[in-house]
């Protein structure tokens, strides 16, 4: 692995609001292991971890290991990685068996409802879901 910066074609290499942000960022922090999480699923590319306030009997969070604020904050070198993601998501659902469904949730922004910003998935099962979301 080289020592080039993670946020390589995300913006500005070595940009040092950059290294704050993430070094600020609660889910960076739980990726790194620095803050201690319910570890779900784990690979090179993403972190996925228990929801420390779940929403239905599965709630699992899937992050990308890189520091991405948000779906919106994604650019095209990133393409692969939000493929990957859903993977994930689905492989996740099926190790817990979720065959009756379940719901894949990208908050957005503020009038999205995201709190943390760095992005991640909300998978929810185990439990039927409504619709129109609130
Ligand atoms: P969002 O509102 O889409 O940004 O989702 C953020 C989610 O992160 C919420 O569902 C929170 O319950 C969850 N969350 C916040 N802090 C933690 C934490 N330390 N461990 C696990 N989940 C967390
Ligand atoms: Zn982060």
């Amino acid at each position: 692995m080289s020592g080039a910066p993670a946020n390589r074609g995300h913006r500005e290499a070595g940009c040092s609001s950059y290294t704050v942000l993430v070094m600020s960022c609660i889910f960076c922090k739980i990726v790194e292991g620095a803050i201690p999480s319910a570890t779900v699923y784990k690979d090179d590319q993403s972190y996925a971890f228990a929801d420390i306030h779940p929403q239905a009997p599965v709630h699992v969070l899937i992050a990308p290991r890189e520091h991405i604020g948000s779906l919106a904050e994604a650019v095209e070198s990133h393409r692969p990685l939000l493929g990957h993601l859903l993977w994930v998501a689905a492989e996740i659902a099926r190790a817990k068996e979720l065959g009756k469904g379940y719901r894949v949730v990208v908050n957005n922004g503020s009038d999205g409802g995201q709190t943390v910003d760095h992005l991640h998935l909300h998978l929810l099962g185990g439990r039927s879901m409504h619709w129109p979301p609130g």
